[in-house]
């Protein structure tokens, strides 16, 4: 991106904002020669970046996945759905407005870390929990699964 005003091919990025229809997006840029400000538009449709997980394999982002994250981290915890779907947007928005093709799984994670931890304290410890051993959403959900198995069957062994 070159700066309008002196030419200079350097420019950094102050601020990222998609618009609400999701098909364009707005940067703040600052020419890094002249220290310059300026905006421009970037109206090529979006598409969420593929995630690249730990062992290199790459998926699409799933929004029913992460939203089986929330659930199972928050099973039984007072919290509305309506914060996990705005959780959801927010999370959505944020990968959207990276503009990235390719993001790691642990972006991902983080992101999900993030929102809990806002969300509820027990279901933030659960999650990260489980998760810091690993580092794909996925590992998460199988782990979580597991978990529930066993206690299941302690419980009905006692
Ligand atoms: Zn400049």
């Amino acid at each position: 991106m070159k700066c309008p005003f002196c030419g200079a091919g350097d420019t950094q990025v102050i601020d990222s904002r998609v618009n609400e229809e999701g098909n364009s997006i707005r940067r703040r840029r600052k020419c890094t020669g002249c220290d310059k400000r300026f905006t421009t538009y970037e109206t090529a449709e979006l598409h969420m970046p593929q995630v690249v997980k730990t062992n290199g394999t790459r998926e699409e982002f799933n929004r029913e996945k992460l939203r089986l994250s929330f659930s199972r981290a928050l099973h039984k915890r007072p919290v509305p759905t309506e914060y996990v779907e705005r959780a959801l947007d927010r999370i959505s928005q944020k990968l959207l407005s990276l503009g990235e093709r390719e993001i790691p799984a642990r972006t991902l994670g983080e992101s999900v870390m993030h929102e809990l931890k806002l969300m509820d304290k027990v279901a933030y410890i659960r999650f990260a929990s489980v998760y810091r051993s690993f580092s794909d959403v996925d590992d998460f959900n199988d782990v979580i699964r597991d978990l529930d198995k066993q206690t299941k069957r302690r419980i009905d062994n006692s």
